[in-house]
């Protein structure tokens, strides 16, 4: 992607920056799938993601992040599933309450093989509706992120913790992210991205089996259970748009993926 169309769609994440801490050595080669350059400190701007009018940046705000050892994680040894029968299961399945309000199962979308793999909590309304994940005006944010990384949609793939809509919109309970964990266990094990995002807290949470809180786990890196996938949590797309504020941080946390992911290639 070339720099004008990328800084196009920063703005469109009303994301402004800005000063790399790095830039791509013209030597180096392109990864296969992440983009060379990424930007590494981003300021927020006031207007909502639809806006088209950009403000003048202010002094680049830069966040500092301390490393953070790796966290293992306690999910069980993946069996080999295959793409087709998880679909059928997915599709068909009653394992706990919330098949009883869903217009469907909104099983993930994306590349097969992606490096990157996003993961949300629950689907929504319009997710329950189109059986697509992240659509809507949160899916219209995380599609300018995407964006902003120098990818399209197509290019990662978006699924969620639980494949049915909860009632009004509500945290899926504990013991339907426990039902439905094996699908998107089976997910990775299909997809084996090379990393993982986890948008919000619910989805950090149920991931990583812990009770923090998003504020508290973003920033830092953990793996994935037995697959060790490096996995990043940051916050929720739908959060952004109550609190632009935060965007700076979640670029921050994109950055570090893009950094980690361009080492690793
Ligand atoms: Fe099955 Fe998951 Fe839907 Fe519950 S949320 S009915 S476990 S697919």
């Amino acid at each position: 992607m070339d720099e004008t169309r990328r800084r196009a769609y920063l703005e469109a994440m009303d994301i402004s920056l800005w000063q790399p801490r790095f830039a791509a050595s013209p030597t180096s080669s392109t990864p296969a799938v992440m983009p060379a350059a990424a930007p590494a400190s981003a300021v927020i701007m006031e207007q909502s993601v639809e806006s088209t009018v950009i403000h003048p940046a202010p002094a680049p705000i830069v966040e500092v992040i301390p490393p953070a050892p790796m966290i293992e994680t306690a999910a069980p040894v993946i069996a080999a599933p295959d793409w087709n029968t998880l679909i059928a299961r997915v599709s068909a399945c009653r394992a706990c309450g919330l098949c009883e309000q869903r217009t469907q199962t909104v099983f993930g979308s994306g590349k097969r093989d992606a490096a990157l793999m996003f993961i949300g909590e629950a689907p929504g309304a319009e997710e329950d509706q189109t059986g697509e994940p992240f659509v809507g005006r949160a899916g219209k944010l995380l599609t300018a992120i995407v964006r902003a990384m120098g990818l399209e949609r197509e290019q990662i793939y978006i699924a969620n913790v639980v494949k049915c809509r909860p009632p009004d919109n509500r945290n899926p309970h504990p013991d339907e992210i426990a039902a439905c964990a094996e699908y998107l266990r089976e997910q990775v094990a299909l997809i084996q991205p090379r990393m993982m995002l986890a948008l919000g807290g619910v989805a950090g949470q149920s991931l990583l089996h812990t009770t923090e809180t998003v504020g508290a786990l973003r920033g830092r890196w953990f793996t994935f259970g037995e697959t060790k996938i490096p996995l990043r949590v940051t916050y929720h797309p739908a959060y952004l748009l109550r609190s632009p504020n935060q965007k700076v941080k979640v670029w921050n946390d994109l950055v570090a993926v893009l950094e980690r992911m361009n080492v690793q290639s």
